[in-house]
């Protein structure tokens, strides 16, 4: 672990949808970020707390079956990828891959593992496990720019904990 990496309980799923939340309040442009555990870990909830944070009223679910989502929200574009179904990554080619992963938009990555080769790098991956009855989330940037948002993260929890 370097200095930027951090692990968070999150008790509940009304814990996972804050911190969502707060990272999508930390969140820049351009950024890529890969959710990574199990099924049943709470990728897809904490994915719905980002979302949400950035201004989308409506339902958040996993796009199993189309394995992207696209959220047009005031500031900027989030994909929302579920790559479960992914057979091979070349499919991601076909998809025009490219197009999602721009300057302006965030991507937001649920089984990556599935799509390696096809996917752009992380900047930013979360690792999330069972932890008794709620789930642990490891925090680990992979660029400057996911070492970014994960010090803007720490402020944020720390301001909270102060609060
Ligand atoms: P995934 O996308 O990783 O398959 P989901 O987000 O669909 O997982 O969540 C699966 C279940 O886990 C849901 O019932 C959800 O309410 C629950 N859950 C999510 N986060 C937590 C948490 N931090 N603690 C306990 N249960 C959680
Ligand atoms: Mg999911």
């Amino acid at each position: 672990m370097t200095e930027e990496d951090f692990t968070v309980v999150a008790a509940d799923e009304a814990a996972m949808v804050s911190l969502g939340a707060r990272l999508g309040a930390a969140c820049e442009p351009g950024a890529v970020i890969f959710l990574q555990g199990d099924l049943g870990m709470g990728k897809t909830t904490f994915s719905r707390g980002f979302i949400r944070s950035l201004g989308h009223a409506g339902a958040v679910k996993s796009p199993t079956y189309t394995l992207v989502e696209p959220y047009r929200l005031r500031d900027l574009d989030v994909y929302h990828f579920d790559l479960y179904r992914l057979g091979d990554p070349e499919e991601l080619e076909f998809m025009g891959i490219r197009d999602y992963f721009g300057d302006f938009s965030v991507c937001l990555v649920e089984w990556p593992e599935r799509g390696l080769g096809a996917l752009p790098s992380a900047d930013l991956v979360i690792t999330i496990q069972r932890e008794g009855r709620g789930r642990r989330l490891l925090f680990r940037a992979e660029t400057a720019q996911g070492e970014r948002i994960l010090a803007q993260l720490r402020t944020g929890s720390r301001a909270q904990t102060q609060a």
